[in-house]
C-alpha cells in the first residue's frame, strides 16, 4: 500500500495546515485545519490542485480562520466536530463515526479527544492521524476546557493506535517541547537522540513532523505518565506522591505550563 501523500502548508508563526493528495486522484487535495486561506489558495494554485474537502479538529481561530474564504472560493464540503461552534455549516462528526469520502479515496475513523477543547476530534486512517492540538511531538495541548483525566484518556486513545501511524499535529512546537521533555527525563536516550535529530531538521529549515505513535511513546512525557522515571520526576517537582497516572499527568502539564 502506498503512503498517503501529506504535505505541510505553513501558516502564522508555527501552524501547519496539512494538505492531503487524494489517493487515485492527485489533482484533488483535502486540507486539515486551515487557519488561513491565503497560503492554502496559493498551494492549490501552484500545485494545480482542486480542493476536495476541509477537515477541522477544533474551533480555535488558528484552525478555522480560513474556512469561510476557502468555502467561498472552492465550495469544498467541510467536516468538523459535532459539539463545537463552527464558522460555516459543516458535516458534523463525533467519536466512533467514520468519515468516508469515496470520491476522494479517503476514509477516516473519528476519535473524540477532549481536553484542549471540549469537543476536539481527531482523524485516523491510511496509517496517519491528525490530532490537531491534542498531541504534539514531545508534548500535548494545553487544557483549556478539559480535566487531566479527560486529556490523559484522549492521549491514551491516540497512543493505542499502531506504532507506525504517522502523526501530523497542527503546530511546530517540537524543539521547545523536547527541552521540557529532557528536563523530565534527562536519562532517556531515545529522547536525546530524537532531540538531536529534530534540532538538525529545524537547522535545515525542515519540519520535524510527522512523528509516529511509536516515537511519541518513547519520547513524549505526556504519553509516559506510567513510566517510573516520569512519575518520580513529577513527584520531585510537585513535592508529593502522585498516586494515579492522571495525577502524574496533571503535575507534568502544570510543570510544563511554568517551564521556560
Ligand atoms: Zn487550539
Ligand atoms: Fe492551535
Amino acid at each position: 500500500m502506498t503512503q498517503l501523500d501529506v504535505r505541510p502548508i505553513r501558516a502564522f508563526q508555527d501552524n501547519y495546515i496539512w494538505l492531503i493528495r487524494s489517493p487515485g486522484d492527485p489533482g484533488v487535495a483535502t486540507v486539515v485545519d486551515p487557519g488561513d486561506a491565503a497560503p492554502v489558495l496559493q498551494a492549490l494554485d501552484s500545485g494545480g490542485l482542486q480542493l476536495g474537502a476541509i477537515l477541522i479538529t477544533h474551533y480555535h481561530p488558528d484552525h478555522v480562520g480560513g474556512v469561510p474564504d476557502l468555502v467561498a472560493a472552492t465550495a469544498a464540503p467541510v467536516h468538523g466536530p459535532r459539539h463545537e461552534r463552527m464558522p460555516v455549516p459543516v458535516e458534523a462528526h463525533g467519536g466512533g463515526d467514520r468519515l468516508s469520502l469515496p470520491a476522494l479515496g479517503l476514509d477516516f475513523a473519528v476519535l473524540d479527544v477532549p481536553g484542549h477543547t471540549a469537543g476536539h476530534i481527531a482523524y485516523h486512517g491510511h496509517g496517519v492521524v491528525f490530532p490537531g492540538d491534542t498531541l504534539f511531538s514531545g508534548g500535548c495541548g494545553r487544557l483549556f476546557e478539559g480535566t487531566p483525566e479527560q486529556m490523559l484518556a484522549s492521549l491514551d486513545a491516540l497512543a493505542a493506535l499502531p506504532e507506525a501511524t504517522r502523526v501530523f499535529p497542527a503546530h511546530e512546537y517540537t524543539l521547545a517541547n523536547l527541552r521540557f521533555a529532557q528536563a523530565v527525563e534527562p536519562g532517556n536516550e531515545d529522547l536525546a537522540a530524537y532531540a538531536r535529530h529534530a534540532a538538525a531538521l529545524r537547522q535545515a529549515g525542515e519540519p520535524t513532523l510527522p512523528s509516529t505513535i511509536g516515537t511519541e511513546k518513547r519520547i513524549n512525557p505526556f504519553l509516559r505518565c506510567r513510566v517510573d522515571d516520569v512519575r518520580e520526576a513529577a513527584e520531585r517537582h510537585a513535592g508529593r506522591s502522585l498516586p494515579t497516572p492522571a495525577a502524574v499527568f496533571a503535575a507534568v502539564r502544570g510543570w510544563k505550563d511554568g517551564f521556560q
